[in-house]
């Protein structure tokens, strides 16, 4: 499969009283055409400044991307002009937010919103986009499209108003959709209808989908792969299927633990990670998940390992535990 995204080690900071917070550290990964990648972790763990990255959606200062690369369909975006930025944005990739109310413009109505990308990006007019636009709402499944074409956003509840913003998203059918926590605030019968409505569009289109979120469960209906984040860095990625099943990393198998999973016995108790992440003012020298890790050694403390392949199919851990010199750096 065609890789159509590949972010090589991206290192992403803010300027903070006190010095530079270091909320992504040297992150890689790939996305193929047609895949749902997963970026999980907790919150902090530069998950979604990584994917605002990606859409150059991060104001500067206080942020600045300080190295690396984000390759979409063979051009570096961190090297386009502004103004090829912007047809990229919405023509190429799309992107949902968590809240919809505040992404959402409140003075203009839904179909407006949608139109709007189709006259700038596609050059359609004013009929042709307005057909395209009802065709969207009912894609995502908005009942009486016609009728809620010309409603303002205050008119939708919450998972209608989450599915405007995915018609929104997929109006100029781009080949890539970041997701950044789309089902967060919604409630579990919506939530599983939205991440219905994204499946198909990723069946349907060949759409390929980045999705945010600290939710494993979401994760398990829609993605093929996943990438888990801690402290900026990528600790470990995988196949959904090996991660769920043989995690290699112990901060996955941490959050693994401490979320409810269909998968395992009823009543089985959920075991919280203790401890907080580090401060990434002063990030410590070697494995960030020291501090909180039930089987570091010592080396843990002074080196940090790099990602290692661990399993057969792709998987990679970044933890002594796996690295080949792992016994020596112990010794
Ligand atoms: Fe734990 Fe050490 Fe592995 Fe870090 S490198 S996750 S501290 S065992």
């Amino acid at each position: 499969m065609e890789t159509i995204l590949r972010v090589s080690d991206l290192h992403v900071s803010f300027a903070a009283r006190g010095g530079k917070i270091r909320a992504v550290r040297g992150v890689n990964f790939e996305v193929k055409r047609g895949e749902a990648v997963a970026i999980v972790g907790e919150s902090g763990s530069g998950k979604s400044v990584t994917a605002q990255s990606i859409m150059r959606l991060l104001p500067s200062p206080p942020s600045r991307i300080e190295k690396g690369s984000i390759e979409f369909k063979g051009r570096n975006l961190l090297k386009l002009p502004e103004r090829e930025m912007e047809a990229v944005r919405g023509r190429d990739i799309g992107m949902i937010f968590q809240d919809p109310m505040t992404s959402l413009n409140p003075t203009m109505t839904v179909g407006r919103q949608i139109t709007e990308g189709l006259f700038k990006h596609q050059g359609m007019n004013r009929t042709e986009a307005r057909e395209r636009a009802v065709e969207l709402l009912r894609l995502v499944g908005i009942p009486n499209p016609e009728k809620r074409y010309g409603q303002y956003p205050h008119s939708f509840s919450g998972g209608m108003r989450q599915r405007a913003m995915i018609a929104i998203a997929l109006a100029c059918n781009p080949s890539l959709l970041i997701a950044d926590e789309p089902t967060t605030a919604l409630d579990v019968t919506i939530q599983s209808q939205i991440l219905r409505v994204m499946k198909e569009m990723q069946e349907r289109f060949g759409t390929s989908i980045i999705l945010i979120t600290h939710d494993l469960g979401v994760v398990a209906q829609l993605c093929d792969r996943v990438v888990v984040m801690y402290a900026g860095q990528v600790v470990e990625s995988g196949t959904t299927w090996e991660l769920f099943r043989n995690p290699q990393h112990p901060y996955t198998r941490g959050l693994l633990r401490s979320m409810p999973r269909l998968d395992l016995p009823k009543g089985k108790p959920l075991i919280p990670i203790e401890g907080t992440p580090p401060d990434l003012l002063a990030p410590p020298p070697g494995c960030a998940f020291c501090a909180r890790c039930p089987e570091a050694m010592e080396v843990c403390a002074d080196r940090d390992p790099e990602l290692v392949p661990v399993g057969p199919a792709g998987q990679a851990a970044k933890c002594w535990l796996h690295h080949p010199l792992a016994k020596e750096a112990v010794r």
